[in-house]
């Protein structure tokens, strides 16, 4: 049996990063994976649907050529083409990722892992034979997969995850997407852009619920000019898939309508993996499907950590590598500050791109803040008019008493690159006016950023 100090069960953004960082800090370290390295994100969530979205973006700059002043006499898209682009990119990335396991010397135990008493735990390879290892730390990243409601059940051909989604043999005619989160308006941009005639369907009033209500109706706005037809305040019942294609029964205000299509996409969000993987014989508690942890990321049975999206913090990559970094770093005895689930920020990857971090305006209002507010759209911005993408704004949320930046919203061009300096900033505990007199080079899109604040204190220039 072999021994290490730390193992980490699960090879996505939490798992490989926090065995990496164990690794620098001189941990024995092994890493249990069933599939490919990379786990979700490399291989099924944020980098292959980004690849999908630069093909989407490049084929909208050939449709508008014109507009800016070149002709492109041919051009058409190939699906399967791009749909290999983006299954190449992801297969580099998981490549990129056993590369940095062998330079940190980070033993890779391939197979089914799962949890024992004692500090043990089995990998199961893909012949059937079960290997025994212990370790003094144990960290659980098993991640998470598509959630299924009982109201949609996927069948992985008419009724899809993610995963189907990004590797359909064959461009669907007409997709109706289920939920209207990053996951869901990322696909429904790609396919629109392809060529898809598209709905969506969103429960709660608004898409991109959890963005500042300006920024949702913005991209409401703009997917609706692009013609993806959105339905809000509506639920999709149940599906037949008995005919051709599929049919979804949607209940909206004003009644029951019935949307036709070759595939129904269920974005509604994931269900952790936590089943199969011995919490249960470990004692490791769990409350509804995450697994309960400290600000260590320990759970209740010493020696057993968890990180990502099984536990409550957001399910984005950069949370889970955040999450892993500061495990390790307590084991080894460092000081650590609990990470501030406050200022994560989220990007979603359509066009217009919508980025965010902190608390939205009505957030802000809600907690009781006297608030300053200030706007700055992309049509006043020489650099967005210049690139064609003048469609967006940022909008700035500050405390009027203390000058604190509560809440930054942007939609537009780039955005997702952008909202790392409120990200800094509000680290730092910058004041709105010390933002003001940082310089922003110009021309570019952050210049946007200043404007915004110089509005919430009424020295815009630009507008
Ligand atoms: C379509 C899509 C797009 C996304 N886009 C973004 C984005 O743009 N930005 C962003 O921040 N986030 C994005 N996400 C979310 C992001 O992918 C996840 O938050 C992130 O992958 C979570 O990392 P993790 O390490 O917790 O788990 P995962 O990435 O899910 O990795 C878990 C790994 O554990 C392995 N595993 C599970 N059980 C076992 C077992 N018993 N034995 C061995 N191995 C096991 C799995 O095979 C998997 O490789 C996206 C997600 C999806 C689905």
């Amino acid at each position: 049996m072999s021994k290490y100090d730390v193992i980490v069960l699960g090879s996505g953004p939490g798992g490989y990063v926090t065995a990496i960082r164990a690794s620098q800090l001189g941990l024995k370290t092994a890493i249990v994976e069933k599939e490919n390295l990379g786990g979700v994100c490399l291989n099924w969530g944020c980098i292959p649907t980004k690849a999908l979205l630069k093909s989407a973006q490049v084929f909208e700059y050939l449709k508008h050529a014109e507009d800016y002043g070149l002709k492109v006499n041919e051009y058409d898209k190939d699906f399967d083409a791009v749909v290999k682009r983006s299954r190449s990119v992801a297969d580099g990335m998981s490549k990129g990722v056993q590369f940095l396991m062998k330079k940190n010397k980070i033993d890779v135990l391939e197979g089914y892992g799962k949890v024992k008493p004692g500090k043990k735990i089995d990998v199961t390879s893909s012949d059937n034979k079960t290997i025994e290892y212990s370790a003094d730390h144990i960290i659980i990243a098993t991640g998470a997969r598509s959630r299924e409601l009982p109201s949609l059940p996927q069948d992985g051909k008419k009724v899809i995850g993610y995963r189907e989604a990004m590797t359909l043999p064959e461009q669907p005619k007409k997709l109706i997407v289920v939920g209207s989160g990053a996951i869901g308006v990322e696909f429904a941009y790609f396919y629109n852009s392809m060529g898809t005639e598209v709905t969506i369907v969103e429960y709660l009033p608004n898409i991109v619920p959890v963005e500042d209500v300006d920024v949702s109706k913005q991209l409401g706005r703009s997917f609706k000019k692009s013609g993806i037809k959105i339905m809000t305040s509506s639920e999709v019942t149940k599906v037949d898939t008995s005919g051709d294609g599929v049919k979804a029964y949607v209940k909206t205000k004003k009644g029951e309508e019935v949307l036709e299509a070759d595939i129904v996409l269920s974005a509604v969000g994931i269900k952790t993996n936590i089943e199969n993987i011995g919490l249960e014989e470990v004692g490791i508690a769990v409350d509804r499907d995450k697994i309960l942890v400290n600000d260590y990321y320990q759970t209740n049975i010493p020696g057993y950590y968890a990180i990502g999206d099984v536990t409550p913090g957001q399910a984005l990559a950069h949370v889970a590598s955040a999450e892993g970094i500061l495990c390790v770093e307590k084991i080894a005895g460092m000081h650590v500050d609990a990470l501030d689930y406050g200022n994560i920020p989220g990007c979603t990857y359509c066009s217009p791109e919508v980025a965010s971090v902190g608390l939205t305006e009505a957030q802000a209002k809600e907690k009781g803040y006297e608030i300053k507010v200030g706007k700055f759209p992309f049509s006043a911005s020489g650099k967005a008019k210049a690139g064609g993408n003048a469609d967006g704004f940022v909008k700035v949320i500050f405390d009027a008493k203390y000058g604190e930046w509560l809440g930054c919203h942007m939609i537009g061009a780039g955005v997702t690159d952008m909202i790392a300096e409120a990200v800094v900033a509000r680290k730092l505990e910058t004041t709105g006016h010390e933002v003001l007199k940082a310089v922003h080079p110009h021309p570019t899109m952050s210049e946007a950023v200043m404007e915004a604040v110089a509005d919430a204190y009424d020295e815009v220039i630009h507008l």
